[in-house]
């Protein structure tokens, strides 16, 4: 299984690592200081898209409830 994640609209992303610090697996501070998706598991080479294994599942989505600008979107 497969889960899907973005990080939308990517643009108002703080730069506060709060998902960077709960799910390094995942997600990564890129060199704009904004987070982006772990290369390994981005879309296309798109850093605002991932396909990510479903045993990431619980870090994903406790980094989707604590992004404070609610930006990480979870299917
Ligand atoms: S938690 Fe949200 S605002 Fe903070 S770095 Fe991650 S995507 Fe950006």
């Amino acid at each position: 299984l497969v889960l899907k994640v973005r990080i939308d609209p990517r643009d108002a992303c703080m730069g506060d690592d709060i998902c960077v610090n709960l799910c390094p697996a995942v997600f990564i501070r890129d060199q704009d200081g904004k987070a982006s998706i772990a290369p390994q598991y981005r879309v296309r080479g798109d850093i605002s898209q991932g396909e990510v294994p479903d045993d990431l599942r619980s870090c994903v989505e406790s980094a989707a409830q604590s992004c404070p600008v609610g930006i990480i979107i979870v299917e």
